[in-house]
């Protein structure tokens, strides 16, 4: 099965994730509802820098808290998974976030564009433009999904929605 494809309105950018993956994810958000969760998405860059190829998404780290509406998305193991994915020959790295909105839209809230702008300017993270992967509703269907790149304007980070295609 090919990936699943995102572009941005304007074409500019793109993101894609690979079936096995948004399955992976799509389970994990099933077996965590009615509360929320998430993890990290690594992959690497396209060579013209413009599309995420999004190649693995890790799990809820065992140290992350939730509740309904709310998520504080733990660190445990992810350090080494992404230097084991680093020092691979296909040479994988940190591209952004994935969460679930249980019941709701797969939307940015306030909480998570602060969030992913904390990411965007953050030296330790190394990931100006990341991209966010967001599962509502039931976690079952392709348009309980959406995928976003938070672009840097004027010192803040706008979320820009990349639609299927
Ligand atoms: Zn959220």
């Amino acid at each position: 099965m090919n990936a699943f494809e995102f572009r941005s309105e304007d074409g500019a950018f793109g993101a894609s994730i690979s079936p096995k993956t948004l399955t992976e994810i799509l389970e994990s958000c099933r077996d965590f509802a009615p509360a929320e969760t998430g993890g990290i998405l690594v992959g690497r860059y396209n060579d013209a820098l413009n599309c995420a190829v999004v190649t693995d998404a890790s799990e809820r780290p065992p140290d992350s808290r939730s509740g309904r509406t709310w998520l504080l998305r733990g660190t445990a193991g992810l350090q080494s998974w992404l230097d084991r994915l680093w020092s691979s020959s296909k040479r994988r790295y940190y591209l952004g976030e994935w969460h679930f909105h249980p019941g709701g839209a797969p939307e940015p809230s306030p909480t998570d564009i602060e969030q992913m702008g904390k990411i965007a300017r953050s030296p330790s993270y190394e990931c100006p433009e990341p991209v966010l992967l967001l599962v509502g509703g039931a976690a079952e269907k392709r348009s309980d999904v959406r995928v976003y790149v938070f672009l840097s304007k004027g010192g803040r980070a706008a979320p820009v929605e990349l639609l299927a295609t």
